[in-house]
Formats: C-alpha cells, structure tokens, sequence
C-alpha cells in the first residue's frame, strides 16, 4: 500500500500519476480498462479516479414536478478497488467537499481505509450542473482546507463523535493547486495564501491543474515557497491534440494555451499531424518540467489511453 508520501520520500525516479475519470452512468468500465491496460508499459505509480459530485434536476411529468437525483458518472471507490486488483497499481481517490456532509466523509473514508486504499486527494468540487456558485452540504465543508483537517484528524484518530479506542487512519493526502489561479480567487496572491491554509491543515503535496508552460509552473512553485509551503508540488498536465480540445479546454478549466500549440494543432493539414504537434509538445513541456526539479508528472487522461501513450512514449520510451 504505497502512499504517494513514500513514493516522494524515496525519489528514486520521477513519480507517475495518471488521472482517469469514471464512464458515464450505465456505460461499460470495459474500455476504460483497455485504456488503462494500453499504459500499463509505462508503470504509473498511481492512477486517480475523479469523483463527480450528485445533483438535482427537476422535469415535469403528467403536471407535477419530480426532483431526479443525478450523478453523471459514479463509481469512483468501485474502481479505486477494481484498479488496486486488477492493475496492482495504487489508486488516489478523489473525495469532494460537494454533496457531503462531515459524517458522510467520515464513512467514505472508512469504507476507502478498509478496501486498503491509503492516497486521497482533498478536493472542493466544483459546482455541479446549473449551479454557478459552490454550495456547501448542511454541516459539510465550504473548502477544501476543512476537508483536509477531517482527514488529518482521522489519521490521528480522531473521528467526528468521540469514539471508544478509534483506530488511526493513514492516508497521504494531497490538494490542487492553480499555477493560474482558481476562477474564483480576486488574485494569485490571495490563492496562495488559501493553497497555505491546505497545507498548514495537513496536506502532503499539491497536484496542479494543468497548464502549457514550463515557465508557470516556475514562477507558481517560486511563489509557494516564498509564501512558505514547502511540499512537493506535482505538475498537472495533458496531452492537445484538437480543434476541439483548443475551444473546450480554456472554457472548462479556465487555462490558457500558448499560441504556439494554438497554431501548431489548427493549421495542422491533417488530424494526424495535429496528433502529432500535440503529443511532442506535450512531451517537451514534460522534459523542461522535469529539467526545473519537478517531483513527477501527473497526466489528465479523462480516460482516453492513445494521446497520453504517445506522449508518454516520446517522454520516456516505450517502457519506464
Ligand atoms: P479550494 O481549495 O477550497 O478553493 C476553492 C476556491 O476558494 C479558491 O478560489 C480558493 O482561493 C478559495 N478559498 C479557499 N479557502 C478560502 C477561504 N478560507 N476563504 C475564502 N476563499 C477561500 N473536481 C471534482 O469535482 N472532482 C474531481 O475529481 C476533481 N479533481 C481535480 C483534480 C485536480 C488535479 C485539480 C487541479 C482539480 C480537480 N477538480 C475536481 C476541480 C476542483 O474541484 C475545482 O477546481 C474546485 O472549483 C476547487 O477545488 P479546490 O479543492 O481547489 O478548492
């Protein structure tokens, strides 16, 4: 049970981390699992499972409103579990603040502690569907920083009720972090100072979203250090390689994306050569992050194997 505090701990070469996200709600988890089994050559050290977050919507039917409870796409500690079996590679579960409350979170982290899953990483969410601003559960969290207390907590054995002899959990807990900012923060400075309050809280590395210049994720781990934090920060990043990916990506994740990728990707004469353009400057960002000290990579592959393998296999070979 490799906790990714270890794995960072023992250096001995840069850490992997690959990030999968669920199918969608009455979806095979068969193709998922051919994705996963394509980057196996590249012995991940992790793979994280994102966990999306429950919603309400509301349709008419024959005059009355009913209120449908939706989840897009569940499944996020079945395949943790499925993951640690089937691939024998550790899993990081992604726990939200959104649509839980503290005795919720208390039970989902019991039930990870006993599928023997020990990495989370403490997420807010975002807000769901149809919702602009975050809303916290009834006695859950407003941030992530409080969410990590409860985990810090529980490793020390502390529950949200007294409780006679608890047994101490041990999870690694890591957080996000914004080499842009979050959307919502006024400044960088005033994100730093919340990214602080994470770690102060207990969290042992920050992952960041993704970005597309070696030169952000500089001046983001040059800032983190002034403003005293002191963890290992994993870069976040991810292969472009569309037409589509170019409009979608900056809309969803509120990044920007160098103009040199721009043009490299849409004057491409064919998808082909875009795949191309895409995965090798992926590829270069990753050899200049690892140049600057990096700790390891951790690859947003949204569950999809083909341009993560190639860039992968232009980062380290055919094997790691
Ligand atoms: P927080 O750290 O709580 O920050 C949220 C905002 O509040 C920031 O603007 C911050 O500056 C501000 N803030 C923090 N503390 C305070 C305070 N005390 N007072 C006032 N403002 C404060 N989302 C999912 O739903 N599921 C996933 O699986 C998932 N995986 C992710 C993986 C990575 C690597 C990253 C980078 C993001 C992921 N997200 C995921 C998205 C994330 O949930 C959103 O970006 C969300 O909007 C913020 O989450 P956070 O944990 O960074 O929140």
């Amino acid at each position: 049970m490799t906790r990714v505090t270890e794995k960072l701990q023992k250096g001995d070469r840069p850490l992997l981390s690959l990030e999968i996200t669920p199918p969608d709600r009455g979806q095979s988890i068969d193709e998922l699992f051919h994705n996963i089994d394509s980057l196996m050559p590249m012995s991940p050290d992790f793979i994280n499972v994102t966990y999306h977050q429950a919603y309400e919507d509301y349709e008419e039917k024959n005059g009355s409103i009913i209120r449908r409870p939706r989840r897009k796409k569940p499944g996020t500690v079945g395949i943790c579990a499925a993951i640690k079996n089937r691939f024998a590679v550790e899993p990081v579960a992604h726990l939200i603040c959104g649509g839980f409350d503290r005795w919720e979170t208390e039970d989902a982290l019991i039930d990870l502690h006993y599928l023997g899953i020990r990495n989370i990483l403490a997420l807010r969410g975002d807000p769901p569907p149809g919702q602009s601003l975050f809303r916290p559960k009834k006695d859950g969290y407003a941030f992530a920083a409080d969410l990590v207390a409860q985990i810090r907590d529980m490793n020390r054995g502390v529950y949200v009720d007294a409780l006679d002899d608890p047994v101490p959990t041990s999870f690694s807990i890591g957080v996000a972090g914004y080499p842009e900012k979050h959307v919502e923060a006024a400044n960088g400075e005033v994100d730093m100072r919340h990214l602080k309050e994470k770690v102060d809280q207990g969290a042992d590395y920050v992952v960041t979203q993704m970005f597309f210049s070696a030169r952000l994720y500089k001046d983001y781990v040059a800032r983190a250090r002034e403003a005293g934090i002191t963890v290992p920060i994993i870069p976040g990043i991810k292969p472009v390689t569309t037409l589509k990916q170019l409009e979608r990506i900056p809309r969803t994740f509120f990044v920007s994306l160098p103009d040199v990728l721009v043009r490299s990707i849409s004057e491409a004469p064919t998808a082909k050569d875009a795949f191309e353009k895409g995965t090798d400057f992926v590829a270069d960002l990753a050899g200049e992050l690892l140049e600057a000290g990096a700790p390891g990579l951790h690859l947003f592959t949204m569950g999809k194997g083909r341009a993560t393998k190639a860039a992968l296999t232009k980062i380290f070979g055919s094997h790691r």
